[in-house]
């Protein structure tokens, strides 16, 4: 711990907080060096969606690192890419025609407002600017920041950052606003609005109905304006179907999908785009062509866990887990949702969230995090409030004793507050 050159990410040093060790992990369980067994109450960050170490992925990950380790993908491909691809397309919805690889959530959503721009400027339509909901989340790279909330996050950067346009978010009896600022918005020809589907993540576990989403799609879609869906965090199941857009039967002209693509094991990321996307991209002009790579493209040993987790989720009964995990969660939920300073109690698919009463005022950088966040790592508990909200994400496997162990951390914390 003392003495690692390691600069960790969201990580102040200066407040000197342990940082555990950990060295492996099975299912829903972590195990750190100091022989502790910690429950992964968020999934590692959203990602773990089988659980750890999954026997499935593990070995399809193993037996790919014998035949093919990195290949250059411009212009060159191979069949776990080849496979992974036609397996997407037969498994998200039909018209989103084309894959797109890169290695991470942020690059996914660079890459789809990389397309959406080229979609227009390859149509000699100068359009550029893009429409964003009110504290969304898309990633840390410049471009994700951009269309992503303001904050102390990003306050330093700002500089960098390019203006676009806010929708309020449509909270409940709101929901008009959200949809009359699109409306509006639309008229002024944008090029693209980016969402997250039925529930903003890092903005604080926010839900919204699936009539507006299915209403933003159809706004959009009237006035020839880009629907890019940000499934990175609610794709492979979280909220309770294989996509978010499902609930609202919306099929989006981009889908951003990562985080649990590869079951949360390796990291990779897919845009998918639509035939008119890929369409206007393709000529005999080379100044056309779509002008994005990284050096890890379509990785192959990163494509082979994803296949695998593909092949679980057409072979398992994957939805009847995760309905079932919906079920035990929300028994636990309600109990803990009438304890004294708790507000705003709600779920959607595998995740729940409540937020606490602060009187030292809400916020990320609010007191109360980090007192949260110490009671948790003493209970030996992986939960990462987001300021005053608490959420519980965890990899579908988790059996009823560790989300007890979660349900039971979150009160004896509450009490404590
Ligand atoms: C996590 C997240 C991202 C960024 O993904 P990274 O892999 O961390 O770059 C983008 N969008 C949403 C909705 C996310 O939750």
């Amino acid at each position: 711990m003392t003495g690692s050159p390691i600069w960790h990410p969201f990580t102040q040093h200066g407040l000197n907080e342990p940082v555990p060790l950990v060295t492996h992990a099975e299912g829903a369980a972590l195990h750190t060096a100091d022989g502790r067994r910690i429950v992964d109450g968020i999934s590692s960050w959203w990602v773990t969606t089988h659980g750890h170490c999954h026997p499935r992925i593990m070995a399809a990950i193993a037996e790919q690192t014998t035949k093919l380790d990195q290949i250059i993908f411009a212009g060159w491909t191979h069949e776990p890419a080849e496979t992974l691809a036609r397996g997407l397309t037969a498994m998200m919805p039909p018209a989103l025609t084309r894959v797109f690889f890169s290695d991470s959530g942020s690059t996914s959503v660079e890459v789809a407002l990389k397309m959406a721009l080229g979609f227009w400027a390859n149509r000699g339509e100068h359009r550029g600017r893009i429409l964003v909901m009110e504290h969304s989340y898309h990633g840390d790279t410049i471009g994700a920041m951009s269309v992503g909330a303001r904050g102390v996050f990003n306050q330093a950067y700002a500089p960098l950052l390019f203006d676009v346009g806010t929708l309020p978010f449509p909270a409940a009896g709101a929901e008009q606003a959200t949809l009359d600022a699109l409306e509006a918005a639309c008229r002024e020809a944008p090029a693209a609005l980016i969402v997250e589907p039925l529930i903003l993540g890092a903005g604080g576990m926010l839900i919204y109905v699936a009539r507006v989403l299915s209403e933003m799609r159809a706004i959009c879609a009237r006035h020839g304006v880009l629907f890019i869906a940000d499934e990175v965090m609610t794709g492979w199941g979280r909220t309770g179907t294989l996509l978010a857009c499902e609930q609202a039967d919306v099929v989006p002209d981009i889908l951003c999908l990562s985080k649990g693509l590869t079951g949360g094991a390796v990291p990779l990321a897919v845009t998918m785009a639509s035939g008119a996307i890929y369409a206007a991209h393709l000529s005999d002009d080379r100044a056309k062509m779509f002008f994005h790579s990284s050096s890890y493209t379509a990785n192959p040993i990163a494509c082979a866990a994803a296949n695998a987790n593909l092949a679980i989720w057409r072979e398992e009964p994957v939805a009847a887990r995760i309905a079932d995990l919906a079920a035990r969660q929300a028994a636990r939920l309600e109990s803990i949702a009438k304890l004294p300073n708790v507000r705003n109690a709600r779920a959607l698919g595998t995740i729940t969230a409540l937020d606490l009463v602060d009187e030292r005022g809400a916020g990320y950088l609010s007191q109360l995090g980090p007192q949260l966040l110490a009671h948790f790592r003493e209970q030996d508990l992986l939960l990462r409030p987001l300021g005053n909200t608490v959420y519980v994400m965890p990899p579908y496997c988790i059996d009823d004793a560790d989300l007890d162990r979660l349900y039971d951390g979150i009160a004896s914390a509450i009490e404590r507050t």
